[in-house]
Parts: structure tokens; sequence; C-alpha cells
């Protein structure tokens, strides 16, 4: 019974193949997962398993609370939390094995006086142009004067994070790459990661011995302006609850704020700003119908869209039929593009009222057929 409901389709096959693409990519290095935020708000605990099938050991989450919902899900894997760990937190990520990336000299102290004795895993996190969690310089000279500082930590590997190797003119990321180079030379020797899922891609980011992609796994374009290497991942088809004819003139939805000039047909969509659907769309998102462009129209409100559907076929929008509002033709990046932010957001943003299909590979969207019905919607 799917209803009412939009339908989120999650391809893990996709993801599978775009982890893939990565390892092939990043050039013998690991490559980690990153699945914060519910991997990336398509469920953490169906996309962690299929990383883990498809070869990732790796993990990276933000917050303590997630690295255990994680290691409930993946036994063996190394998880790394991002945001550091604190003061009150250092029994739970012993008790579910959970390595901390340690962001700040207290941190550092904090994680080797836990140990007493023993050699806990840690990443160490070295700032060199993010200007938002890191080691800076001073903290690098303390420490680098101060080994000792390190001694109980078993160190997974340095990290830094690159602020914009999205950006391909941008000298950045030549200087973040520079200064991390040379950060590491001061303290013992120990694995290094850099690159996220840009990074991976971007000439003259070495993958050294571990990347961290996130958004790439999910189908955002790490290269922006040139064609997206990775597969898409969603799409997220919504059923058309209504489809009115209104007279020329007539406004449609919140505020007035879209008048018709001749006799139109508006479609109904389940979808809303409460589904992370953002407001911000309104009067510029578009659903596909089929083929067919349809333009939102009217305010995105908090449960409920209308697209314009005068220019296609009646045929098309008979029940059960259904608008993809992100799709081979309605990518993330499109999407994001029309709201005026990035894939990541909008991924994150979606939201838990829609019907979730996990497609594990042995039916992928490219071999789908192509209907205005939704295939899998029963
Ligand atoms: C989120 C995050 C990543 C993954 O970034 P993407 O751009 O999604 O690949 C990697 N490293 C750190 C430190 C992060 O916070």
């Amino acid at each position: 019974m799917t209803g009412h409901a939009a339908i989120l389709t999650v391809d893990l096959g996709a993801i599978a193949a775009n982890y893939a693409r990565l390892r092939a990519e990043a050039a013998g290095a690991e490559v980690a997962g990153v699945v914060k935020a519910d991997a990336y708000g398509l469920g953490v605990a169906e996309v962690a398993p299929c990383l883990w099938r498809a070869g990732a050991r790796t993990f990276f989450v933000a917050h303590l609370s997630e690295g255990i919902g994680l290691r409930a899900v993946l036994a063996e894997a190394r998880i790394g939390v991002l945001n550091g760990i604190a003061e009150d937190e250092v029994a739970p990520f012993r008790e579910h094995r959970l390595t901390p990336v340690l962001n700040q000299l207290s941190e550092i102290d904090r994680w080797r006086e836990a140990a007493g004795g023993s050699r806990q895993p840690a990443f160490i996190h070295i700032d060199t142009g993010m200007s938002r969690l890191g080691l800076d310089d001073g903290e690098l000279a303390a420490l680098a004067a101060q080994p000792g500082r390190l001694d109980g930590l078993d160190i997974q590997a340095y990290l830094s994070h690159l602020a914009v190797a999205d950006e391909a003119e941008n000298p950045l990321t030549a200087a973040q790459t520079a200064r991390f180079a040379d950060a590491v030379t001061a303290l013992p020797a120990a694995a290094l990661s850099l690159a996220n899922s840009p990074g991976v891609f971007r000439a003259g980011v070495r993958p050294y011995d571990l990347v961290r992609p996130g958004s790439a796994l999910y189908g955002v374009n790490p290269i922006p302006g040139r064609g997206n290497p990775m597969r898409q991942v969603v799409r997220l088809d919504a059923p058309i609850l209504q489809v009115r004819t209104v007279p020329a003139g007539a406004t449609v939805g919140y505020g007035a704020t879209h008048a018709v000039t001749r006799e139109s047909r508006i479609a109904t969509l389940p979808v809303g700003y409460a589904d992370g659907y953002m407001r911000c769309l309104s009067g510029t998102g578009t659903a596909m119908i089929g083929d067919h462009p349809a333009p939102i129209v009217g305010r995105v409100s908090m449960d409920l869209l209308t697209i314009d559907v005068t220019a296609i076929p009646e045929a098309a929008l008979r029940p059960p039929a259904y608008a993809t509002l992100i799709g081979p033709h309605r990518t993330v990046d499109d999407v994001a593009r029309e709201a005026g932010t990035i894939g990541y957001e909008v991924l994150t943003g979606l939201g838990s009222r829609y019907k979730r299909i996990y497609l594990d590979g042995a039916v992928s969207s490219a071999t789908a057929p192509r209907t205005t019905m939704h295939p899998w919607g029963s």
C-alpha cells in the first residue's frame, strides 16, 4: 500500500558502484564511508551495511550518538567520530569501541588519560584553513614540543579537511595541502587523510592513506561544472492527489503569489517543506511527469505543493500517476541549484514521511521501466 505518500527510492547498488568508482580514483588509498547525518539523510541502517559489503571498513560520523547507532549495525567497523569527545563521553566511546577525532589539545589529554596504560585509538585533526575544528598552529607547536602528550594514543591517522576542493581555481587547496604536509613532519609518524569527495577528484590533492568521501557516494557531483562521474542514488516520486482546472486570473496557494494567465490545470502533490522540499523552491522548482517538465507554481506549503500541468497530456496524469521531484532528469544537484543551495542540504533534508524503498542492486533505477507510474509502488 503506497497510498498518498511520496516514494523515496534509494539505490544501494548505485552507492556500491560509487564506492567502487571512488576506490578506483583514490589510487590505492583506503576509502572510508562518511555516514554522518543518517548517511546524508538516506538511512544509515541500510547504507552502512551496503558500504561494508562494497569493502568499506572505516566509517565517519559526526556525533557520539551516531557512532553508537552505527556500532549496533556494524560490529567490526572502525568508526571515527568527527566532532570529538566531550568530558562526559569517555565511557561510551570505550564501551562502543568508537574512535574519537581529537580536535584540540584538551581532547588529546582527556583521551590519553582515559587510556590508563592501554593504547587508545584516535584520529588527530589538524586545521589547515577551515578554521572550524582541529589543532591550530599554536596547539601544533605545543604538541611538537611535548610529543609525550601523544603517548598512550594509537594514532590511526592525522587528518585535515579541505575548504574549497570543489573549486578548480581556488589556491586555498594547494595552501592547505602544503600546510598539512608541513604540520605532520613535526609529529610522530602515522597514516594521513586529507581528501573529501571533491578532493578525491582534484589533481594536486594526494589521496595519502585514507580518503573520506561522503556526498559522492550518494550521487552529488564532486566536480561541479564537469560531468558527474557518480551514479544517481535517489529518486523521489510523488503521486498526483488531484488535478483541477482553474480559470484565467485564478491564484494558486498561500500568499496568492501565482496567478494563471489563461485557463490552466494544476496538480497537487503530497510533498512540502516539512518533507525537506524547501519553501524557496516555490516558483523555481520543476517536477517531471515522464519526459514532461511541470513547473512548481505557487508557494510550497508544509505538506503539499502544486505544479502546472496544462501542457501535459491528460493520459499521463490519470491516477495512479506520479510526478518525479528527484530522478534521472532532475538530479539532486538540479534541485539544489533551483533552491540556491547544495546537494548536501537537499539530501540531508529529505523527510521522514516518505515511503522509503531500498533497491539492493538487483533492480537498478537505470534499468527500471520508464513510466509515469511508479514502477515499485503497489
Ligand atoms: C563531512 C566530512 C567529510 C565528507 O565530505 P564530502 O564533501 O561529503 O565528501 C569528510 N571529512 C570531514 C572532516 C567531514 O566533516
